[in-house]
């Protein structure tokens, strides 16, 4: 009875050792979409990459403006992490293109949530304290 106590008692930490330990980044699309002037710049309509983690996903062989790519790139990853209600990050999602001649939005979804190991992300260990997380 006791080592069943102790065997539940070691599964338990070890699930909530691994929860701790995790945390959730967005996927996002990010898509060129019609503005009110035409575009000035290469853009095709509907040309599009996604954020996986990391890394940027395009498909093969259609190009995405280098120039667009610079503005948009700063939005990422914060766009990547849970946002606060009231954060204009978690409302404003269509970017307008560099060029201020060009009618060219890039609109930006959330398409899928991953689970990241901590481990698997940074060999900075955990502090006890972090005011950089946010309070609930
Ligand atoms: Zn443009």
């Amino acid at each position: 009875m006791c080592l069943l106590f102790h065997k539940v008692f070691i599964l338990h930490h070890q699930l909530f050792t691994m929860s701790q330990s995790t945390f959730h980044l967005y996927d996002l699309k990010i898509e060129v979409i019609n503005g009110e002037k035409p575009f000035v710049c290469s853009h095709q309509l509907g040309e599009a990459f996604e954020v996986r983690g990391e890394n940027l996903y395009f498909k093969s062989e259609i190009p995405f403006s280098l120039y667009a790519l610079a503005a948009l790139l700063p939005l990422l990853t914060p766009k990547q992490r849970p946002l606060n209600h009231n954060d204009w990050m978690a409302t404003d999602h269509i970017v307008a293109c560099p060029d201020p001649n060009c009618g060219a939005r890039f609109k930006i979804s959330r398409i899928g949530k991953r689970m990241y190991e901590r481990a698997a992300t940074t060999i900075v260990p955990l502090p006890e304290q972090n005011d950089w997380t946010e309070k609930e």
